[in-house]
This record gives C-alpha cells, structure tokens and sequence, in this order.
C-alpha cells in the first residue's frame, strides 16, 4: 500500500491500540519494533502468542512477524534509537478525582527522548487532556536530546473491527504547532487518505479535545437511548419501534442507538470522567457529563433490577441457578474492562444466586480476574452455561447468540425466562417457542403484531 519511502517506526506500548498500530503499520510496508514494559508480553508476542482477542491481529501480525517487519522487544532504547517516529500509545488509565493518570504516558515520552540518536517524530496516539502535548512539548525543549517534533495523533480504533478501523478510518486527525513539523505524519498517512480517509490537520488543542468530545458524545448517545428505554418499558412504547423512527432523521443518523443495559471498556467510562475532571480543573460543571456517567452506572444495574422484580424481590434469586451468556463489554473482544456483566455476576452473587458464565472468548480472561468461588461456574460452551439453569441473561451480543435455537433454551431454562440485555434476541421466534423474554425498553408483546394491527386499522 506504501509508495513513499520505508520508514523506521517504534510504538511504545503493545496493547490493543499500540499492539493494532503497530501491525497495521507493517502492513503499510513500514519497518515497525514494537516496545513494551511488560516483558510476559512482549515474550508471548515473540513467541506467537497474543495478549488479548482482536480479530484478524494474531494472523497480521504472524504475517509481518514473517516479513521481518514486524518485531518485538522489551528494551525502549533498542526500538527507538534510530527510529524515523515514535508512537506512544501506552496506557492512560482514570486516576485519583477522575483525572487522566498520565505517568505512564510521561515515562514513556521522557524515555524515548533521552534513547533517540537522532531527529525524531514523536507521536501521541494514547488519549491525554488537552495541555498535555503543549506541557510535554515544553519539557522536552528543556532536555537535553536529538530534535524532537511532537505531534498529537489520537487513536479512533474500536476494539473488536480494529484493523479495519485503523487502515479505513473515517478521518485522521493530526494536532501539530505547524504544518512542517506534521509533514512525516502526513506522509506516512498518505494511502489511507487517498484511499478516502478524510484528514483533518488542527492545533493540538483542539485535536485532544476532538478525541475526548467523540467519545464523550458517543456515551452521550447511548445513555440518551438507554433514559429512553426506561421511559418506553414505563410507557408501554418499543424502543426498537423509537430508534427506527429516531434514527431516520438525517440530523440524527441511525448508529449507537440501540438501547441496553450500559457501556462499559477502557475508553468510554475513564473518557467521560476525564473531560469531566478537564471541565472541572477549568472552573466549569461538566453536568452533562457526570449526568451520562451517574446514568450509565444506573443502567448497568438495570438488568440486574429486571431480574429481581421478575423473581418478585431479590430474595427470591436465592439459590436460582442464571446462565450469563456474554461477559466481554462488547462483541469481537476479550476486553471485560467496566464491563456491565461484571456488575451483574457480582449483584447475583450477592443476592445468593448461582451463576454459569460463558462468553465465546472473554473467560480465561474473566476466570483470572474474577476467580473461582462456591455457585460459579466458568463454562466452555453456551449450552454448557444452560445445564441445569433456572433462567438466561444475555450481556453481550454476540452472533452466537443471536443466532442459536430458543427451542433448546425453552427445554434447558427450568423457569423459561430469558433476560436479553441487550435487546438483540429476535423476540418473536424466542417468544413463540415459550419462552417469556425480558427486554429494555420493549413490550412483554411481539411488536410484528402491533405493526400488523396498525397497517389494518389505516387502510379505507
Ligand atoms: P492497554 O492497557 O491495552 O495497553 C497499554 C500498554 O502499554 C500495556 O501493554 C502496558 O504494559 C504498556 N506500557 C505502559 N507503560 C509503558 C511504558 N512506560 N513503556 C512501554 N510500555 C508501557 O491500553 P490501550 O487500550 O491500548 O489504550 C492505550 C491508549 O489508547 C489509552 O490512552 C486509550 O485511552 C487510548 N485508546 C484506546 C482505545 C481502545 O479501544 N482500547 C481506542 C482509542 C484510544
């Protein structure tokens, strides 16, 4: 894909964003050492093995593993030395009050500036509160090191369809004190832009701003639906019924308006905080903010609630036996960070229930977190978690779930209810095997009927 010339490149962090940019880039045609401070990492990288579940990055990066363009290594010094950029994209977890905790990102940059032996750009693609290039950059003049342009890059990525994301993404964006010190950046950037990514070049600033705003307007979004689904279950509407005729609005676009039980991950729930904190720090009330964090804590416990009003009391989940299928935060990751399942396991556990737990790829990773204790059960398949159930909550959406027979589930679920958390079972074909299916924000009834009843009641 690369008709410019090959560059030398060092990502510092090889977690999913550093670990993705940095296969992606030796797919660019790009010679890419990717550096980490976690050496269990970075040897399992070099043996083959993966950190987490991306689909299509264990295949890309064996690929470029194999072309030599792609290594890996625990020594800063060694990555860096002589490269031509430096991408930092380590962690940048909520600290104390709900700031962005920045050390991470500061050892890394101060590193990397005292290893390079000669002209460097150095790039930004972890997310920071705005200042943090202008800070950084200033410090910088101040050490003693070869040139060093620093630039703000953030990383719009989703875990899950990362690859694609990053070499087809909707737009680039670069933070820069000047077009000149961009031009490498740019360069490097040039197939995808041709190849349709728009490339919006601004002042760093502004370009870690745009990143927290996106967020922040995205958790917004689904908080916005998720209010609305509260306000259907009361209601009697069906927020499906609502997001179709929301969602055709031009103005309003209809992705991210599928409503549930909460976000959760590693970047929309630290994000919101972050910019809150940001507001705050600047004399402002971030009150839409803290309003979408403050309800997005309550829906995650909104599944939870369902359940017990169903089982009449949260006494009566004691001893019942729940199949949680999903436990990742989203489909197509292993990543369980915020994740609302773990706000659900803990509540049913602590309402003395039993839970069998089963996600297509997230349990070694829940199973190291979580552990083991008395009632829980980490299974290997969904029909596995289903042995012996009382009832199914379903937390995240995967296909597998989406897609699998209700008959089997009608003859497995001893109290025949299902709890979709997710609203992404087909509600029609599960309720007609029996089952009784709780959603969010949608009718105990089949809305197909509805819309046959409407159609009827129009015509002449
Ligand atoms: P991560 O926790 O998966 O990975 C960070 C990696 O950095 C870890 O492997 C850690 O060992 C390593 N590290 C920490 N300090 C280091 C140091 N001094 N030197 C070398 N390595 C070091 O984090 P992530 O999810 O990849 O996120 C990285 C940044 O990108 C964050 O700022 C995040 O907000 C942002 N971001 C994440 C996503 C996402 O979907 N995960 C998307 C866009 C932006």
């Amino acid at each position: 894909m690369n008709r410019g010339p090959v560059l030398r490149i060092a990502v510092v962090g090889a977690g999913y964003v550093g670990l993705v940019t940095a296969a992606c880039l030796a797919e660019l045609g790009h010679a890419v050492a990717a550096v980490d401070s976690d050496g269990a990492r970075i040897g399992a990288l070099a043996a083959g093995g993966m950190p987490f579940f991306e689909p299509g990055l264990q295949g890309l990066v064996a690929a470029h593993r194999m072309t030599g363009r792609l290594r890996f290594t625990q020594r800063l010094d060694d990555a860096v030395r002589r490269a031509d950029l430096v991408f930092i994209a380590v962690g940048t977890p909520t600290g104390s009050d709900g700031a962005s905790d920045l050390r991470a990102v500061e050892a890394a940059v101060f590193a990397a500036a005292a290893a390079v032996q000669g002209p460097v750009t150095m790039v930004l693609k972890s997310t920071v509160p705005v200042g943090t290039h202008e800070r950084l950059r200033r410090a910088l003049a101040d050490a003693p090191s070869a040139p060093i342009v620093l630039l703000n890059n953030p990383e719009f990525l989703r875990e899950g369809t990362a690859i694609g994301d990053f070499l087809r993404p909707d737009r680039i964006i670069v933070g820069a004190d000047g077009e000149r010190d961009a031009a490498l950046l740019l360069s490097l950037y040039a197939p995808l832009v041709d190849a349709g990514a728009q490339l919006l070049c601004m002042s760093p600033r502004s370009a870690e701003l745009c990143k927290y705003a996106a967020n922040g307007m995205l958790a917004a979004r689904i908080s916005f639906m998720n209010e609305m689904a509260q306000i259907a279950d009361a209601t009697g509407a069906d927020i499906d019924e609502v997001r179709a005729g929301v969602g055709s609005d031009r103005r309003i676009g209809a992705d991210f308006l599928r409503a549930g039980i909460g976000y959760g991950g590693s970047c929309f729930p630290k994000d919101v905080r972050a910019l809150s904190h940001l507001a705050r720090q600047h004399g402002l009330d971030a009150r839409m903010l803290d309003a979408v964090a403050a309800t997005n804590e309550r829906h995650k416990r909104l599944l939870f609630d369902k359940m017990a009003r169903h089982y009449r009391g949260e006494a009566g989940l004691r001893g019942k036996r729940i199949a949680l299928w999903g436990l990742a935060f989203k489909p197509g990751t292993d990543d369980l960070r915020e994740a609302p399942s773990l706000s659900l396991l803990k509540q049913l556990e602590a309402a003395g229930a039993e839970v069998a737990a089963y996600d297509p790829v997230a349990v070694p990773v829940a199973r190291r977190l979580l552990g083991e204790r008395p009632g829980r059960r980490w299974c290997h398949s969904a029909s596995d978690a289903l042995q012996g159930a009382d009832a199914l909550a379903v937390v995240t959406e995967w296909q597998e779930f989406v897609g699998c027979d209700p008959a089997a589930v009608r003859a497995a679920l001893a109290d025949g209810v299902v709890f979709d958390g997710r609203n992404c079972l087909p509600c029609d074909d599960w309720r007609g095997r029996g089952l009784l299916l709780v959603q969010i924000g949608r009718p105990p009834r089949g809305t197909q009927v509805f819309r046959a009843n409407l159609a009827a009641s129009t015509m002449p």
